[in-house]
């Protein structure tokens, strides 16, 4: 199926395209500036290539580490404004853990991330298909594959092993999934730290070869990897462009 054709299944499915992904969207907010009449700040228009797209996330991160975050894209105008339509410049794969919302550490707002998250920012088709939906229906031009130290889906995942025993439930299927990460040797601490940056660079190789993706956008979309640090806050990046 075409890039066309892929859009219109996408339309059909989903709806009108700007409330169609709200569920994906931006969501986090700083406590009492949300709903604020603050001035004006127009959601930007996207950059227009995955190096721009880039570039901003570096600098959020920047603004984020030095603790002087500026909240952008969060005052009601944004917000009316979305309403009819978003142009969202990058797609963010990250953990479910609490402590490493996209929105916050990249210091971004209403309307400019797609958010997808898994525990271990593992792969699924319901993954994929977001990722796909992003890059086909809204073109957004990169992707960010980000994982954290201390990721508690990894040191699950090495428990696992060490103990031989499959975890209940679906956690079983994220276990399977973290399970060629890990390295064998190593201290639990030493192994977690190298799971998660290994397990980074398998999913961004990953989507950099899924040829679902390729064909939803025109041509292939940047995929990049990065680990982002709990105790400083800084976002490195393991694969770029
Ligand atoms: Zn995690």
């Amino acid at each position: 199926m075409g890039a066309t054709g892929r859009r219109a299944v996408l339309r059909g499915a989903f709806g009108l395209v700007g409330a169609g992904v709200a569920l994906l969207g931006a969501g986090a907010c700083a406590a009492g500036t949300a709903v604020s009449a603050g001035p004006v700040d127009p959601p930007d228009p996207g950059p227009p290539d995955a190096a721009g797209a880039l570039a901003r996330l570096r600098e959020g991160n920047a603004r984020w580490q030095e603790v002087h975050p500026a909240h952008p894209h969060e005052g009601v105008e944004v917000r009316t404004a979305l309403v009819g339509g978003q142009h969202p410049f990058a797609t963010v794969l990250s953990c479910v853990d609490s402590r490493v919302p996209p929105e916050l550490v990249f210091d971004q707002g209403l309307g400019d991330l797609l958010t997808v998250r898994t525990a271990g920012e593992v792969l699924d088709d319901a993954v994929r298909g977001s990722i796909e939906f992003g890059r086909g229906e809204l073109a957004v031009p990169l992707v960010v594959v980000l994982g954290h130290s201390s990721c508690g889906a990894v040191a699950a995942a090495v428990d696992a092993v060490d103990r031989a025993r499959t975890p209940p439930g679906h956690l079983a299927h994220l276990v399977a999934a973290l399970r060629p990460a890990l390295p064998s040797s190593g201290t639990r601490a030493e192994r977690i730290a190298a799971g998660v940056d290994t397990h980074v660079r398998r999913t961004v190789a990953a989507l950099r070869r899924d040829p679902d993706l390729a064909a939803s956008g025109a041509g292939a979309a940047a995929v990049v990897g990065a680990r982002y640090d709990l105790d400083t806050g800084r976002v490195d990046w393991l694969e770029t462009l």
